[in-house]
Formats: C-alpha cells, sequence, structure tokens
C-alpha cells in the first residue's frame, strides 16, 4: 500500500514560486510556496 502513496505525490503537480515561478522544492512547502531566492526577501 505504501507504493500507491508514491504513486500518488509522484502524479502531483509540482509547486511554483507564487513571486517568480520557479519550481519549489516540496521540502519548503511548510514556508509556502516561494522559492529559496523569494524567501529572501523577507
Ligand atoms: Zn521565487
Amino acid at each position: 500500500m505504501i507504493e500507491n502513496a508514491v504513486e500518488f505525490f509522484k502524479n502531483l503537480p509540482p509547486k511554483k514560486c507564487t513571486e517568480c515561478g520557479e519550481t519549489v522544492s516540496e521540502q519548503h512547502e511548510c514556508y509556502g510556496t516561494k522559492c529559496d531566492k523569494c524567501l529572501d526577501f523577507k
């Protein structure tokens, strides 16, 4: 059943930065939907 979960996440579209449109790494989702560059502009 774990394999089904992996497939589910694989099918999710990549997040994009709301500021510049760069693809945002999933590990940054706790910061919202901004990439590293835009996160520097607090
Ligand atoms: Zn950005």
